[in-house]
């Protein structure tokens, strides 16, 4: 029963990342795209601060987990009916969470500087290319992975945790990954030295 519940609980959180998948691409980046939550991610990518309110998601998420978990009792066994919903709601949840920590947060580490380029490719170069925002695997699996070695960001979607507080510019930790599409964001250490302020 343990193992049985374990397995449905990592089948729905796939689901979920294959869902994020085919939402992202195929209904956000479709042919002839509409509805409240397309409008939302347009937005999203006009101005990347922007994330649609949580009451929105919720009012989406929270019936398709009632229907999901009503239509699998008819065909799997409760602990299927049961854990499978659970993995997948979970998994959007963190999913909600991580998409804006990839833009509210700096890296901690070498896979978080990994899914900030893949996911900043997809927002500021190429739309039709890296789609999976949790994982980069479904695009590799479908075909639009992009492989980043660094992005350019106009100067007004640049993100806080990039820049110098005191310079306004490109911090020199992040200079190799991005770069703005303005001459006035050069990197910090290519910039003219502030001038002295007598104190
Ligand atoms: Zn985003
Ligand atoms: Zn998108």
């Amino acid at each position: 029963m343990f193992i049985e519940s374990l397995l449905f609980l990592i089948i729905g959180a796939l689901g979920w990342t294959l869902s994020e998948y085919l939402i992202h691409r195929f209904q956000f980046h479709g042919r002839g795209r509409s509805g409240p939550m397309t409008r939302e991610h347009t937005r999203h990518h006009k101005t990347a601060h922007h994330f649609a309110p949580t009451w929105h998601k919720l009012a989406l998420a929270l019936p398709t987990l009632v229907v999901l978990c009503t239509t699998l009792s008819f065909i799997l066994p409760i602990s299927g009916a049961v854990f499978l919903p659970l993995g997948f709601g979970l998994t959007y949840l963190a999913y909600e969470m991580y998409h804006r920590r990839l833009h509210t947060h700096a890296p901690k580490g070498p896979w978080g500087r990994r899914q900030r380029l893949h996911h900043y490719h997809h927002h500021f170069q190429d739309p039709s290319m890296n789609h999976g925002v949790t994982t980069p695997y479904w695009d590799m699996v479908f075909g639009t992975y992009a492989k980043v070695e660094a992005v350019k960001i106009p100067r007004r979607h640049l993100l806080s945790w990039m820049l110098d507080p005191q310079s306004g510019r490109i911090k020199d930790e992040f200079a190799q990954d991005y770069l703005s599409r303005d001459s006035d964001a050069i990197p910090a250490s290519r910039a003219m030295p502030a001038p002295l302020r007598s104190t």
